[in-house]
């Protein structure tokens, strides 16, 4: 291993180490729940089954190949390192990926109730969608096998009855995403608590599709919504001032 992977994968362990803290504070996982993993060339830094994730040391976790076997460290890895290998198999664009077990995300999904309805704007210029992955047995190979036909097209993935999986360029990014798709789900937990929630409309859908592919945002599917594929042109004069806006405002986030 050359020194600058050396180097990143020493950053990466710190990295991993401060998101877990991050998401032990804010209540999305208890006791060993969780695990992470940031791609490095063909190093994977992992955390390890059986330790505690928000109390980690950097030198509690371990690097696997990328077949999951251990190559550094005296711990095991999590049984769900294979979800991990699938998302890298499957997105050569992802480096990072972040499993938790955030609270309003598994109560919504007991509830059956699903976040890919396009409910909210800045779910539908980021995820598109975030599609509810059927429920599978936790450590079997029902798990990477299901998640390997969602992870092409979504970043963020609620697992029913399970948690949350988010991937990224690193664990940075993926933990913003783990924090949006949290934060989606207590809303419309919330809504719902007062009533009925409406979808945004077809055509302010189009508009917000205008806007993904004017900023050049990934084009996801969008799996729940009013407007029928092929049917997405918006016929609004303002979207060149939209386009402005919405610029404006991710170049301040
Ligand atoms: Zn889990």
């Amino acid at each position: 291993m050359n020194q600058v992977n050396a180097a990143r994968l020493r950053d990466a362990r710190q990295d991993v180490v401060e998101v877990f803290r991050r998401v032990h504070a804010r209540g999305w996982i208890a006791a060993t729940d969780g695990n992470a993993s940031v791609l490095i060339d063909d190093h994977i830094v992992a955390t390890p089954t059986g330790i505690h994730k928000g109390y980690m040391q950097p030198n509690d976790l371990i690097i696997v190949d990328r077949h999951g076997r251990v190559v550094e460290g005296e711990r095991r890895p999590s049984s769900e390192i294979e979800m991990h290998l699938a998302v890298y198999e499957q997105r050569p664009d992802v480096r990072a990926v972040l499993h938790a077990h955030p609270t309003h995300c598994i109560a919504l999904s007991l509830a059956g109730v699903r976040l890919d309805a396009c409910l909210l704007p800045e779910v539908v210029l980021t995820f598109g969608s975030i599609p509810t992955v059927p429920y599978t047995t936790p450590t079997t190979q029902e798990v990477p096998d299901e998640v390997r036909r969602w992870v092409r097209d979504y970043d963020a993935l609620l697992l029913e009855r399970h948690g949350s999986l988010t991937m990224g360029a690193d664990i940075f990014d993926a933990y913003n995403k783990l924090e949006r798709m949290e934060h989606v789900a207590e809303i419309v937990f919330r809504a719902r608590l007062m009533g009925p929630v409406q979808s945004l409309t077809c055509e302010q859908i189009s508009k917000l599709q205008h806007v993904v592919r004017a900023l050049g945002l990934p084009d996801r599917p969008l799996l729940d919504s009013p407007c029928s594929r092929g049917n997405n042109e918006s016929s609004g004069q303002d979207i060149d001032a939209l386009v402005h806006r919405v610029k404006a405002q991710l170049s301040r986030i």
